[in-house]
Protein backbone atom coordinates (compact mmCIF):
# COMPACT_ATOMS: atom_id res chain seq x y z
CA UNK A 1 0.00 0.00 0.00
CA UNK A 2 2.63 2.59 0.73
CA UNK A 3 4.17 2.12 -3.07
CA UNK A 4 0.69 2.52 -4.27
CA UNK A 5 0.45 6.18 -2.43
CA UNK A 6 4.20 6.90 -3.54
CA UNK A 7 3.53 6.43 -7.14
CA UNK A 8 0.35 8.06 -6.61
CA UNK A 9 1.44 11.24 -5.15
CA UNK A 10 4.54 12.03 -7.58
CA UNK A 11 2.01 11.19 -10.82
CA UNK A 12 0.14 13.49 -9.32
CA UNK A 13 2.77 16.18 -8.52
CA UNK A 14 3.99 15.79 -12.18
CA UNK A 15 0.30 16.02 -13.70
CA UNK A 16 -0.49 19.25 -12.42
CA UNK A 17 1.86 20.62 -14.22
CA UNK A 18 1.74 21.67 -18.16
CA UNK A 19 4.35 22.38 -20.19
CA UNK A 20 6.61 20.16 -17.54
CA UNK A 21 9.68 19.39 -19.00
CA UNK A 22 10.37 16.09 -17.42
CA UNK A 23 13.75 13.80 -17.57
CA UNK A 24 13.63 10.22 -17.37
CA UNK A 25 16.52 8.05 -16.25
CA UNK A 26 16.18 4.44 -16.86
CA UNK A 27 18.32 1.83 -15.75
CA UNK A 28 18.82 -1.44 -13.62
CA UNK A 29 20.57 1.21 -11.45
CA UNK A 30 22.38 -2.57 -9.87
CA UNK A 31 23.41 -0.27 -7.78
CA UNK A 32 23.50 3.45 -8.45
CA UNK A 33 26.59 5.14 -8.64
CA UNK A 34 27.57 8.70 -8.64
CA UNK A 35 28.05 8.69 -12.86
CA UNK A 36 24.36 8.26 -12.42
CA UNK A 37 23.87 11.27 -10.62
CA UNK A 38 25.91 13.67 -12.39
CA UNK A 39 24.76 12.20 -15.62
CA UNK A 40 21.16 13.10 -14.19
CA UNK A 41 22.20 16.67 -12.82
CA UNK A 42 23.78 17.46 -16.18
CA UNK A 43 20.86 16.89 -18.12
CA UNK A 44 18.47 18.99 -15.60
CA UNK A 45 20.64 21.57 -15.93
CA UNK A 46 21.91 21.75 -19.67
CA UNK A 47 18.22 21.16 -20.80
CA UNK A 48 16.32 23.08 -18.71
CA UNK A 49 14.33 20.26 -17.20
CA UNK A 50 11.99 21.21 -14.44
CA UNK A 51 12.36 16.79 -12.56
CA UNK A 52 14.36 14.29 -13.68
CA UNK A 53 12.41 10.97 -12.49
CA UNK A 54 14.32 8.22 -11.78
CA UNK A 55 13.04 4.52 -12.87
CA UNK A 56 14.86 1.46 -11.68
CA UNK A 57 13.87 -1.44 -14.28
CA UNK A 58 11.94 -4.45 -12.82
CA UNK A 59 13.27 -7.02 -15.38
CA UNK A 60 15.14 -5.41 -18.32
CA UNK A 61 14.76 -7.19 -21.48
CA UNK A 62 18.35 -6.85 -22.47
CA UNK A 63 19.87 -7.58 -19.16
CA UNK A 64 20.41 -11.72 -18.88
CA UNK A 65 22.16 -11.70 -15.80
CA UNK A 66 19.67 -11.83 -12.38
CA UNK A 67 19.43 -7.99 -10.67
CA UNK A 68 19.33 -7.26 -7.37
CA UNK A 69 16.18 -7.55 -5.58
CA UNK A 70 14.15 -4.64 -7.41
CA UNK A 71 13.33 -3.05 -3.87
CA UNK A 72 16.59 -3.03 -2.96
CA UNK A 73 17.95 -1.10 -5.95
CA UNK A 74 14.74 0.96 -5.55
CA UNK A 75 15.87 1.73 -1.79
CA UNK A 76 19.38 2.15 -3.54
CA UNK A 77 18.00 4.67 -5.94
CA UNK A 78 15.46 6.66 -2.87
CA UNK A 79 18.63 7.34 -0.46
CA UNK A 80 20.99 8.61 -3.20
CA UNK A 81 18.46 10.54 -4.61
CA UNK A 82 16.50 11.95 -1.49
CA UNK A 83 18.52 15.18 -0.88
CA UNK A 84 17.67 16.77 -4.35
CA UNK A 85 14.48 18.23 -4.59
CA UNK A 86 14.28 17.48 -8.31
CA UNK A 87 14.92 14.34 -8.42
CA UNK A 88 12.00 11.57 -8.40
CA UNK A 89 11.91 7.84 -8.28
CA UNK A 90 8.90 6.36 -10.00
CA UNK A 91 7.70 2.89 -8.95
CA UNK A 92 6.23 2.30 -12.03
CA UNK A 93 8.59 -0.64 -14.10
CA UNK A 94 9.06 -2.77 -10.80
CA UNK A 95 5.76 -2.67 -9.92
CA UNK A 96 4.72 -3.86 -13.25
CA UNK A 97 4.84 -7.54 -14.20
CA UNK A 98 6.60 -8.66 -17.60
CA UNK A 99 9.37 -7.32 -19.15
CA UNK A 100 9.93 -3.51 -18.81
CA UNK A 101 10.08 -2.40 -22.44
CA UNK A 102 10.70 1.63 -22.87
CA UNK A 103 8.09 2.08 -24.99
CA UNK A 104 5.40 0.71 -22.72
CA UNK A 105 7.16 2.71 -19.84
CA UNK A 106 7.14 5.87 -21.95
CA UNK A 107 3.40 5.58 -23.59
CA UNK A 108 1.40 4.91 -20.01
CA UNK A 109 3.70 8.02 -18.99
CA UNK A 110 2.59 10.24 -22.00
CA UNK A 111 -1.06 8.90 -21.45
CA UNK A 112 -1.08 10.04 -17.47
CA UNK A 113 0.81 13.23 -17.41
CA UNK A 114 -0.40 16.55 -18.91
CA UNK A 115 -0.85 17.35 -22.41
CA UNK A 116 1.96 19.41 -23.48
CA UNK A 117 4.15 17.42 -21.04
CA UNK A 118 8.05 16.82 -22.94
CA UNK A 119 9.42 14.10 -22.06
CA UNK A 120 13.45 13.54 -22.05
CA UNK A 121 15.12 9.60 -21.61
CA UNK A 122 18.34 10.29 -20.35
CA UNK A 123 20.76 7.17 -20.95
CA UNK A 124 24.57 6.84 -22.26
CA UNK A 125 25.62 6.79 -25.47
CA UNK A 126 26.30 3.42 -25.36
CA UNK A 127 22.73 2.59 -24.56
CA UNK A 128 21.24 4.70 -26.89
CA UNK A 129 22.52 1.91 -29.63
CA UNK A 130 20.22 -0.14 -28.00
CA UNK A 131 17.59 1.42 -29.42
CA UNK A 132 17.48 -0.50 -32.47
CA UNK A 133 16.96 -3.63 -30.62
CA UNK A 134 13.83 -2.08 -28.25
CA UNK A 135 10.38 -2.68 -29.41
CA UNK A 136 9.29 0.00 -31.84
CA UNK A 137 11.90 2.68 -32.30
CA UNK A 138 10.06 4.61 -34.03
CA UNK A 139 7.31 4.99 -31.73
CA UNK A 140 10.23 5.89 -28.55
CA UNK A 141 11.57 8.98 -30.62
CA UNK A 142 7.92 10.29 -31.09
CA UNK A 143 7.23 10.00 -27.33
CA UNK A 144 10.45 11.44 -26.12
CA UNK A 145 13.46 13.23 -26.85
CA UNK A 146 17.12 11.24 -26.04
CA UNK A 147 19.62 12.94 -24.18
CA UNK A 148 22.97 10.78 -24.68
CA UNK A 149 25.10 11.52 -22.53
CA UNK A 150 29.13 11.10 -23.26
CA UNK A 151 32.49 11.09 -22.06
CA UNK A 152 34.51 14.33 -24.47
CA UNK A 153 36.04 12.91 -27.28
CA UNK A 154 33.91 9.08 -27.12
CA UNK A 155 33.59 8.57 -30.79
CA UNK A 156 29.96 8.43 -31.76
CA UNK A 157 30.00 7.78 -35.26
CA UNK A 158 28.06 4.64 -34.94
CA UNK A 159 25.59 6.07 -33.13
CA UNK A 160 24.74 8.39 -35.96
CA UNK A 161 25.30 5.81 -38.58
CA UNK A 162 22.59 3.47 -36.63
CA UNK A 163 20.23 6.51 -36.38
CA UNK A 164 20.78 7.48 -40.10
CA UNK A 165 18.98 4.40 -40.88
CA UNK A 166 16.30 5.47 -38.80
CA UNK A 167 15.43 8.17 -40.54
CA UNK A 168 17.09 11.61 -41.72
CA UNK A 169 18.12 14.41 -39.13
CA UNK A 170 17.31 12.36 -36.31
CA UNK A 171 20.65 13.09 -34.45
CA UNK A 172 22.02 16.38 -33.84
CA UNK A 173 21.76 20.26 -31.82
CA UNK A 174 18.54 21.46 -34.23
CA UNK A 175 15.05 21.78 -32.46
CA UNK A 176 13.88 19.04 -34.50
CA UNK A 177 16.49 16.57 -33.33
CA UNK A 178 15.21 13.44 -31.07
CA UNK A 179 18.43 12.15 -29.74
CA UNK A 180 20.53 15.26 -28.89
CA UNK A 181 24.22 14.47 -27.26
CA UNK A 182 25.09 15.78 -24.02
CA UNK A 183 29.21 15.50 -22.59
CA UNK A 184 29.47 15.14 -19.25
CA UNK A 185 32.42 15.27 -16.98
CA UNK A 186 34.92 12.03 -18.08
CA UNK A 187 33.30 9.52 -15.56
CA UNK A 188 34.31 5.47 -16.11
CA UNK A 189 32.11 4.76 -13.59
CA UNK A 190 30.18 1.71 -13.62
CA UNK A 191 27.84 -0.51 -11.76
CA UNK A 192 29.26 -3.70 -13.23
CA UNK A 193 32.68 -1.78 -11.78
CA UNK A 194 31.31 -1.31 -8.17
CA UNK A 195 29.84 -4.77 -8.23
CA UNK A 196 33.35 -6.17 -8.54
CA UNK A 197 35.19 -4.35 -6.41
CA UNK A 198 32.35 -4.83 -3.73
CA UNK A 199 32.64 -8.67 -4.34
CA UNK A 200 36.63 -8.66 -4.06
CA UNK A 201 36.17 -6.82 -0.89
CA UNK A 202 37.38 -3.60 -2.47
CA UNK A 203 36.36 0.21 -1.63
CA UNK A 204 33.72 1.74 -3.08
CA UNK A 205 33.88 5.11 -1.03
CA UNK A 206 33.13 8.36 -3.14
CA UNK A 207 32.26 6.24 -6.50
CA UNK A 208 28.59 5.51 -4.90
CA UNK A 209 27.17 7.75 -2.42
CA UNK A 210 27.78 6.95 1.37
CA UNK A 211 24.00 6.19 1.84
CA UNK A 212 24.19 3.92 -0.47
CA UNK A 213 27.55 2.13 0.72
CA UNK A 214 26.31 2.17 4.24
CA UNK A 215 22.82 0.07 2.81
CA UNK A 216 25.01 -2.48 0.77
CA UNK A 217 27.30 -3.17 3.39
CA UNK A 218 24.24 -3.47 6.36
CA UNK A 219 22.41 -6.44 4.29
CA UNK A 220 25.34 -7.49 3.19
CA UNK A 221 24.36 -7.21 -0.84
CA UNK A 222 26.71 -7.88 -3.89
CA UNK A 223 29.26 -9.88 -2.31
CA UNK A 224 29.62 -8.14 0.56
CA UNK A 225 30.12 -9.82 4.45
CA UNK A 226 27.05 -9.81 5.82
CA UNK A 227 27.50 -7.69 9.14
CA UNK A 228 28.28 -10.28 11.96
CA UNK A 229 24.27 -11.42 13.75
CA UNK A 230 24.30 -9.85 17.31
CA UNK A 231 25.65 -12.60 20.08
CA UNK A 232 22.50 -14.16 21.62
CA UNK A 233 21.43 -11.89 24.76
CA UNK A 234 23.92 -8.90 23.45
CA UNK A 235 21.84 -5.47 24.39
CA UNK A 236 22.29 -2.65 21.98
CA UNK A 237 23.37 0.79 24.13
P1 LIG B 1 26.18 -1.95 -15.75
O1 LIG B 1 27.65 -1.79 -15.58
O2 LIG B 1 25.60 -3.05 -14.92
O3 LIG B 1 25.77 -2.00 -17.19
P2 LIG B 1 25.63 0.88 -15.60
O4 LIG B 1 26.64 1.57 -14.78
O5 LIG B 1 25.75 0.99 -17.09
O6 LIG B 1 25.52 -0.64 -15.14
P3 LIG B 1 22.80 1.09 -15.78
O7 LIG B 1 21.84 0.89 -14.67
O8 LIG B 1 22.92 0.05 -16.83
O9 LIG B 1 24.24 1.36 -15.12
O10 LIG B 1 22.61 2.49 -16.44
C1 LIG B 1 21.53 3.35 -16.31
C2 LIG B 1 21.74 4.49 -17.29
O11 LIG B 1 22.88 5.28 -16.90
C3 LIG B 1 22.04 3.98 -18.70
O12 LIG B 1 21.40 4.84 -19.61
C4 LIG B 1 23.54 4.12 -18.80
O13 LIG B 1 23.96 4.28 -20.14
C5 LIG B 1 23.82 5.36 -17.97
N1 LIG B 1 25.17 5.36 -17.40
C6 LIG B 1 25.76 4.40 -16.68
N2 LIG B 1 27.02 4.73 -16.33
C7 LIG B 1 27.25 5.95 -16.85
C8 LIG B 1 28.38 6.84 -16.87
N3 LIG B 1 29.52 6.54 -16.26
N4 LIG B 1 28.24 8.03 -17.52
C9 LIG B 1 27.08 8.33 -18.14
N5 LIG B 1 25.98 7.54 -18.18
C10 LIG B 1 26.06 6.36 -17.55
MG1 LIG C 1 25.06 -0.33 -18.52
Amino acid sequence: PLGVMDQIDIIARLRARPGLRLGIMGGAFDPIHIAHLVTAEEALLQFHLDEMLFMPAGNPPHKVRSLAPAEFRYLLVSVATASHPRFLVSRLEIDRDGLGYTVDTLEHMAAVLAPGTEMFFVTGADAVLDIITWKDPERVLELCTFIAATRPGCDLSRLAEVLEKLGPGLMGPGPEARVKVMEVPALAISSSMIRERLASGGAVRYLVPDSVAQLIEKHGAYGTAAPEPAAPGARLT
